[in-house]
């Protein structure tokens, strides 16, 4: 069956559940058990059934099989937030004297406070590589080298990344690939068809779709789930129960957001191309933007969100005329929800191995589910009062 079919299905039983369409919300912490026997046989394994709160209730199961079959992974595990789903997904690989390589238009956080934080103080070093090296990533690998992190398109600058080529050479160095998904929201793109091996996404954003919730999965396969199971419950990344049933109903309107996000997001891109204060539209839809071909390959479609680099640099003050005053593009972090949002950003800030010297602003954009118009109407009104403003 087609993904928007199964997506409509994965993860409930009605007939487990008094003929209910959507699986009730368990909240647990302890699990009892009838007998001592019974106890001690759960203990052989802890991370399959009902065990105790912290490993997973049904309503976390049942989101995690539901993500399982829209990533194409063979397991998954849901975490508080994405940043923990990010953690959960590199720890388990890593120890004292290991390395890291880690791509450089990477989600800030994981960057800052996964490598340069914890991983420096607990001994594991870092290397930084250009989103588009592609077999070049061979001249980086180390022979401590356990993990090559992907995040394709990039945050903020969208750079695609050759992930085929990238496990390639993983592989052969006995890494492993972890992929940060959440662009495609795991909708637009099979991560291991194309040799990842932990696929990760912030669920926060599309999954739940709505802005209320904080969520993380790590997508894997069933050899690799064990290992990162005990690490995740170890760290005590436990998914609120309620926040589970958000990102399994998020998940059932999943297709049709994606294909609203997806068409509003390219008719805004094209609009913006056209417009005088615009330099380059960083959508990987378009061909401006680095890698470009590969999503093309890859990918089967494109989401929400993409970058504006403007034709020229601008002050405070102009930034702040064009962004201050929209009516529909709220100022805010985080994306993938219903509404739309607008961040000015400044990638040189996060970056030691690709530069973004001598480049005019650069806007994301996260387009939500409103009329398109509008949309472009409230835009148009920020960039006049950016020029208005810039040529005072
Ligand atoms: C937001 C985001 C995260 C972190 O997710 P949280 O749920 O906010 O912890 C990770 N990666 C990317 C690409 C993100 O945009």
């Amino acid at each position: 069956m087609k993904k928007d079919t199964r997506l409509g299905h994965a993860g409930r039983n009605p007939e487990d559940n008094f003929g209910i369409v959507n699986p009730p919300v368990y909240h647990a912490s302890t699990v009892t058990f009838p007998t001592v026997a019974a106890m001690h046989e759960a203990g052989k394994t802890p991370f399959e059934g009902v065990y105790y709160g912290r490993y997973g209730t049904p309503t976390q199961f049942a989101l995690e099989e539901a993500v399982a079959e829209l990533e194409g992974g063979e397991k998954c595990i849901a975490t508080s937030s994405g940043q923990a789903a990010i953690v959960g997904g590199v720890l388990p690989f890593v120890g004292t004297g290991d390395h890291v390589l880690m791509v450089d238009s990477a989600y800030a956080p994981t960057r800052l406070r996964l490598c340069e934080d914890f991983l420096k103080r607990f001994g594991v070093s870092t290397t930084y590589y250009d989103p588009l090296i592609g077999a070049g990533l061979a001249d980086l690998m180390q022979p401590n080298t356990k993990v090559v992190f992907t995040e394709s398109p990039g945050s903020l600058t969208f750079e695609v990344q050759d992930l085929p080529a990238i496990a390639h050479i993983a592989h052969a160095g006995g890494a492993k690939v972890v992929l940060d998904n959440t662009w495609s929201a795991g909708y637009f793109l099979q991560p291991f068809e194309l040799g990842v091996d932990v696929s990760v996404q912030a669920a926060t954003k599309y999954i739940v779709g709505h802005s209320d919730a904080m969520l993380g999965t790590i997508t894997c396969g069933a050899d690799l789930y064990v290992q990162i199971k005990s690490t995740v419950t170890g760290m005590g990344y436990a998914a609120a129960p309620d926040d589970c049933y958000l990102g399994l109903r998020g998940l059932r309107s999943l297709g049709a957001r994606m294909a609203q996000h997806q068409k509003s997001a390219l008719k805004i891109a094209h609009w913006l191309a056209e417009r005088p204060e615009v330099g380059r539209i960083l959508h990987p839809a378009l061909p401006d933007c680095p890698g470009h071909d590969i999503w093309k390959r890859d990918f089967t479609g494109a989401s929400g969100l993409f970058g504006v680099e403007l034709a020229d640099h601008h002050g405070h003050d102009a930034i702040a005329a064009f962004l201050d005053h929209m009516r529909l593009f709220a100022l805010g972090y985080s994306w993938g929800g219903f509404e739309s949002l607008v961040i000015p950003a400044n990638p040189s800030a996060i970056r030691t191995a690709t530069g973004w010297e001598n480049r005019g602003n650069l806007i994301r954009l996260q387009v939500g589910l409103e009329d398109v118009d509008d949309l472009i109407d409230d835009l148009a009104d920020g960039l006049d009062r950016l020029t208005a403003t810039a040529t005072e």
